[in-house]
C-alpha cells in the first residue's frame, strides 16, 4: 500500500509541456503533411484512427502487402485507390505529391529497408522503434535521411506523453533532489507464433521490443548517455516461444554523474513502471509508457502526492503532429535517428554483456 497520506494536485504543466511537444503554433497556410503508413498491422491501424485528433497531419496513402486491407483502410479513411501501395512499387510514391512523410510500421527487420527506399523516393521518414536490427542500420538510415535532405524521427511516443513530460521535468530538475537510482521495468506475457518471436525478423526478444522502453526512459530521465552497462539474461530454451529470442534481461546502466538505472525487460512477466529516486524523495509512474492510464506519484517531504494533469492532446497525435510542425517550420525532431542509435548502441552492449559475462564500456 502507498503512503496513506498521499495527496492529489491536479496541474496543467503536462498540458502546456504536451503543447511545447506536439506543437503550439499553427501550420503555415494551414498546410496538412500528408503521411503515408507502411504496414497496416496492429500498431498502424491504431495510428490511422489518431489522424482525426490531428492539427498539422492527414493521412493520405497506404502501403501493404496485403490487398484486403488496402481496399478495407482504404474505404474506412478515404485514401483513393491512386493512393494505395503493395511493396513492390512502394517506390512510385516518389510521384505522389501528396505524400510528405512515409510511416514504416513494418517488423523490425525492414525498418532499415523501408527507410532508406523512403527517403530515395524523396519523402521524411517516420520510423518505429526499435529503430533498427543493428547500429550500423541506423547509421545507414541516419545517412540515406541526411543525403536525401529528409527529415527522420524514431516513434518514440512516450515524448509526447504528458505525465512521462512531467517526470523528465521534474526529475531533470532535480524536484526531489539530485537523481540517484532509476529503476524501469517493462515486459508482457508474449504471445507464440509472431514475427516478434522470430530472430530475422525482430533482431531479439522482449529488449528489442518492450524492454526498450525501459532503456529509452531511463535516457530521458536522466538526459545523460550510459557510459558502462552490466546485464543477466535468463531464458528458458525449452519454451517454444524463446527458441530464437531471449526472454528476460535485466541490466544495470552506469551514467557519468553517477546515476545508477536497473532495469527489466521481460516476454514472460508483466511490468510498465520507473521510479526516479533522488536525495530527497521519489517520482513514480504506473503505467509508465502504456497508450493511457497513466498515474504518477511524487515523494518528497515525508509525503506522497498524485499528480493528476489535466487532459491535452493524445500522445500518437502529438507525435504526428510534432513530426508535421518540424517539417513546415523545418526544425529538427525531438527524437530524430540519434535517438534510435543511441538506443542501439546500448542495446548492442547488452546483449554483449550478457553473453559474455562482464561489464562493458560504452564509449562516446
Ligand atoms: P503486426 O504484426 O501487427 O504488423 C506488422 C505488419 O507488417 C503486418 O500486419 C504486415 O502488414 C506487415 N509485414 C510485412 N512483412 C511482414 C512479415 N514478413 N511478417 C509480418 N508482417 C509483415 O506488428 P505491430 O504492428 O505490432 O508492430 C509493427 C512495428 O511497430 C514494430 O516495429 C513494433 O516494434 C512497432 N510497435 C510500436 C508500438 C509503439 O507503441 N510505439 C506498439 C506496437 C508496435 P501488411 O499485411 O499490411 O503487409
Amino acid at each position: 500500500m502507498r503512503d496513506t497520506s498521499r495527496r492529489t494536485v491536479i496541474t496543467g504543466l503536462g498540458a502546456g509541456l504536451a503543447m511545447a511537444a506536439g506543437g503550439a503554433c499553427a501550420a503555415p497556410g494551414g498546410r496538412r503533411i500528408g503521411y503515408a503508413i507502411v504496414g497496416l498491422g496492429r500498431y498502424a491501424e491504431l495510428i490511422m484512427s489518431k489522424f482525426a485528433e490531428c492539427d498539422h497531419a492527414r493521412l493520405t496513402a497506404l502501403v501493404s502487402g496485403t490487398p484486403e486491407k488496402l481496399a478495407r483502410f482504404g474505404e474506412t479513411y478515404g485514401v483513393p485507390a491512386s493512393h494505395r501501395y503493395s511493396y513492390a512499387d512502394f517506390d512510385t510514391i516518389r510521384d505522389n505529391p501528396d505524400v510528405d512523410v512515409v510511416y514504416v510500421i513494418l517488423p523490425n527487420a525492414l525498418h532499415a529497408e523501408y527507410t532508406v527506399r523512403a527517403a530515395r523516393a524523396g519523402k521524411h521518414v517516420m520510423c518505429e522503434k526499435p529503430m533498427a536490427v543493428s547500429s550500423s542500420d541506423c547509421r545507414t538510415m541516419i545517412e540515406a535521411c541526411q543525403a536525401a535532405g529528409r527529415k527522420l524521427m524514431i516513434g518514440y511516443r512516450s515524448r509526447f506523453e504528458p505525465y512521462n513530460r512531467l517526470a523528465i521535468d521534474l526529475a531533470r530538475k532535480g524536484f526531489v533532489g539530485p537523481t540517484r537510482i532509476v529503476t524501469s521495468d517493462h515486459g508482457f506475457n508474449a504471445q507464440p507464433n509472431q514475427w516478434r518471436l522470430d530472430r530475422a525478423l525482430s533482431g531479439g526478444g522482449s529488449l528489442m521490443d518492450i524492454g526498450i522502453y525501459s532503456l529509452n526512459a531511463v535516457r530521458y530521465l536522466t538526459g545523460e548517455q550510459p557510459v558502462e552497462v552490466s546485464a543477466v539474461e535468463s531464458t528458458d530454451r525449452n519454451d517454444p516461444r524463446f527458441r530464437t529470442v531471449e526472454d528476460r534481461i535485466t541490466f544495470l546502466l552506469r551514467f557519468p554523474s553517477g546515476i545508477e538505472a536497473t532495469c527489466v525487460s521481460s516476454y514472460s512477466s508483466g511490468h510498465n513502471i520507473y521510479r526516479v529516486t533522488g536525495t530527497k524523495g521519489w517520482i513514480e509512474l504506473e503505467p509508465a509508457t502504456a497508450y493511457e492510464g497513466q498515474r504518477m506519484f511524487v515523494h518528497r517531504d515525508g509525503r506522497t502526492e498524485e499528480r493528476r494533469l489535466t487532459p491535452s492532446k493524445g500522445q500518437h497525435a502529438g507525435q504526428l503532429d510534432h513530426f508535421a510542425e518540424c517539417i513546415l517550420n523545418d526544425t529538427r525532431p525531438l527524437v530524430p535517428g540519434e535517438e534510435g542509435l543511441a538506443d542501439l548502441r546500448v542495446i548492442e552492449a547488452i546483449y554483449r554483456s550478457a553473453r559474455e559475462g562482464r561489464r562493458i564500456t560504452l564509449t562516446a
